[in-house]
């Protein structure tokens, strides 16, 4: 009896638990509204790559069947690489983060993961390759620490403060009385956008993930936040494969491949200075935000 009944009790706890992070994770991408669409099919995979390549082929989908996002997306991230997405808001851009970490599916053409198609792969295989530093990072009601470890309760300490470190949290801890164990969230202490998301890289920092997804937050951040936000994600996206969703040029200068996108398809594509040579629509961003910040 007491045999039969541990599992089945411990089973329930991870049951629980896995619940709660999807959840959390829809949380973070704002997406708690949207119903569970996707599933693991019934001869799924578990992927195993540590330096995967990422494909977009001829993507298309719509969140409703009328109105269709992506026209035919097509792109690869070779295994370490950068690969950067600009463009006006409502291009699609984020649409893109939500397919590959598979909130959708496509609803023609297909995204693979080291030469698989991620319907073929296990949904938390796929998830657990991912590390995604959101546009708008929620942060739960607990600790920094528990915050950065959140979905690695057996973090070392000293592997959490070292991923702090790495995302330049090291100024705001020292300043805090309980340091690492302050409270934040909603009703703890408030913290600025440029904050929450350093919590959410230092997060991605201790899960290194295989794929990192970064959808840049668009709130006007000091510069000096902002170069220390650069800097921590330049670290983190060396030897990973990364999508960056850039709404500041100045982060894309040194992407492995700028694709610009405009109403669901790419419009331009190429590195910087091929792209500033072509002399079309990203050079003309490139001019405008030279302007703006000067
Ligand atoms: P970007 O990140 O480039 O600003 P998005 O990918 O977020 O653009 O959105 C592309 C388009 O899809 C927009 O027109 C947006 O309104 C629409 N959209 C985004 N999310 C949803 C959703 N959950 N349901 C319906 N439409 C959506
Ligand atoms: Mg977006």
């Amino acid at each position: 009896m007491i045999q039969l009944f541990v599992p089945l009790n411990f089973l329930g706890f991870v049951y629980r638990e896995l619940k709660k992070s999807l959840a959390d994770t829809a949380r973070m991408f704002r997406l708690l509204d949207v119903e569970a669409a996707v599933d693991d099919a019934p001869h799924a995979q578990a992927l195993a790559a540590t330096r995967p390549a990422v494909r977009f082929e001829n993507v298309q989908f719509g969140y409703h069947t009328e109105r269709q996002i992506l026209r035919g997306i097509d792109f690869t991230i070779a295994p370490g690489r950068k690969l950067a997405v600009v463009g006006q808001s409502g291009a699609g851009k984020s649409t893109l983060a939500r397919l590959l970490f598979r909130f959708y599916d496509v609803d023609a053409g297909r995204i693979t993961v080291d030469g698989q198609d991620i319907r073929d792969l296990t949904l938390a295989s796929l998830r657990d390759a991912i590390g995604v530093v959101p546009q708008d990072t929620v942060l739960f009601n607990d600790t920094i620490e528990y915050n950065i470890a959140y979905g690695q309760p057996d973090a070392d300490p000293e592997a959490v403060a070292r991923a702090a470190r790495m995302a330049h949290l090291d100024g705001l801890l020292a300043r805090l009385p309980d340091g690492m164990n302050t409270l934040v969230g909603e009703r703890g202490l408030k913290l600025s956008g440029g904050e929450k998301q350093r919590i959410a890289i230092a997060r991605a920092i201790l899960k290194n993930p295989a794929i990192l997804i970064f959808d840049e937050a668009t709130s006007s951040l000091d510069s000096h936040a902002e170069q220390a936000i650069t800097s921590a994600l330049a670290e983190l996206a060396a030897n990973h494969t990364t999508l960056v969703i850039a709404h500041r040029l100045s982060t894309v200068v040194d992407a492995d491949e700028i694709v610009v996108m405009d109403d669901g398809r790419i419009i331009e594509r190429g590195r910087h200075a091929d792209l500033l040579a072509a002399d079309g629509h990203y050079a003309a961003m490139w001019r405008l935000q030279q302007r703006e910040s000067a």
